[in-house]
């Protein structure tokens, strides 16, 4: 007989998600304008302390927002953190630009800024003028060496857009990741620490960029009684619906974090004392809401153990996992692009997995995943 299916990271409703989409049918707002999104803008707002945040469809379309909102056109290169989901760079394509991908740290695993600095000079030398924008990413929850970034867009005069998809409630010396670039994006996709079925969120210090994307996303319809447009638009707003369901999701969102950090602290328990299995300790001033909890299996005597072979051992009991992000620089799709790369996300997806990371995981299922994949790792 198999077992129940433990999943990776799966929807976790909190209850008073059905109210408010109540609410939005008795007032028939079933559409992309309504009240939930104002306050559900407001909500995500005061809880990351930045000014001012735009609801959208996704996390994609917020990234594509701001890199249109910063000016990037045919022609144009943007850095990109390589060791990240498609969603990340996918919007560089879709203004016609081109990704330069740089490769990440050791400590967090997100973009090396001594890799950065190097990759910024060489494309300058290369082509003659500077990349057009930074995109960074939070992976898996754990912030990247912002300050040392900030420092090195700095000097170059390059704006950042930080990927804190995965990121949500995650914090960098106290202050909330997503309020530092001079845009932040978040998701709230099904699969993310909480979600609105799907849709995503821009954030920017600045009120008139914030303002830009709501007229870009929703078809960007110049102030006239008739339908006019000077400029193309696109249809990136999220619905009322979805508003309602992210007001509900906002109220047990510090919940979340504390599960899924509970979740970190339970398998490492459980595994941290079998000599290949490793988990990424969060660096001074770092806090992560260990969106998904990841593991890399090294030895010491270098008898590598495949974490592909341990993948399908847990699908056989049942139980999600998935590797590492693959890199974007050794996606057939991205494969020509420039890329800064000293070799750290390709190690980490040979050798790394996530496991089933969800909120609303049980004890004894968290067991059940310890259980099975100490089987595998003793074998
Ligand atoms: C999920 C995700 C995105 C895209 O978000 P969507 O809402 O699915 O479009 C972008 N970047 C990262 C790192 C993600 O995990």
């Amino acid at each position: 007989m198999t077992q129940e299916r433990i999943w990776l990271s799966s929807p976790h409703m909190g209850g008073e998600e059905l109210p408010f989409i109540e609410e939005a049918f008795q007032a028939n707002w079933i559409s992309p304008v309504g009240p939930h999104i104002t306050a559900f803008e407001k909500e995500l707002a005061a809880y990351n302390g930045i000014d001012h945040v735009a609801a959208l469809s996704s996390g994609t379309a917020a990234i594509h927002l701001a890199l249109i909102i910063l000016g990037v056109r045919t022609g144009d290169e943007v850095i990109c953190q390589t060791f990240t989901f498609s969603g990340s760079c996918n919007p560089i394509a879709y203004t016609g630009a081109i990704p330069v991908f740089v490769d990440s740290e050791a400590d967090t695993w997100n973009m090396d800024p001594i890799l950065l600095e190097h990759a910024i000079t060489d494309r300058i030398k290369k082509t003659g003028k500077k990349p057009k924008a930074i995109i960074i990413v939070h992976l898996y929850g754990m912030p990247s060496k912002i300050a040392d970034i900030q420092s090195v867009a700095k000097k170059f005069e390059i704006p950042i857009i930080e990927d804190a998809a995965e990121a949500l409630g995650s914090t960098f010396e106290g202050q909330k990741l997503g309020t530092f670039g001079d845009f932040g994006i978040y998701s709230f996709n099904g699969n993310k620490i909480i979600t609105t079925s799907g849709g995503g969120a821009l954030a920017s210090k600045s009120e008139s960029s914030i303002q830009k994307a709501r007229f870009l996303a929703t078809q960007a319809r110049d102030p006239a009684p008739y339908y006019q447009h000077s400029q193309i638009g696109y249809n990136y707003r999220l619905s009322n619906i979805s508003a309602a369901i992210g007001r509900g999701q906002m109220r047990v969102l510090d919940d979340r974090v504390k599960s899924r950090r509970a979740n970190f602290e339970f398998y490492k328990d459980a595994l941290g004392s079998f000599g290949p299995v490793k988990f990424l300790e969060e660096p001074k001033g770092m806090k992560s809401n260990r969106w998904l909890t990841t593991i890399t299996f090294e030895s010491a005597d270098n008898q590598s153990i495949n974490p592909e072979s341990i993948r399908q051992a847990l699908e056989r009991d049942n139980i999600e996992s998935r590797p590492l992000w693959k890199p974007m620089h050794l996606q057939p799709v991205f494969s020509e692009c420039p890329a800064y790369i000293s070799g750290v996300a390709q190690s980490l997806f040979e050798k790394g997995l996530c496991l089933p990371s969800g909120s609303n995981l049980t004890d004894s299922q968290r067991t059940r995943v310890a259980e099975a994949l100490r089987r595998q790792v003793m074998s």
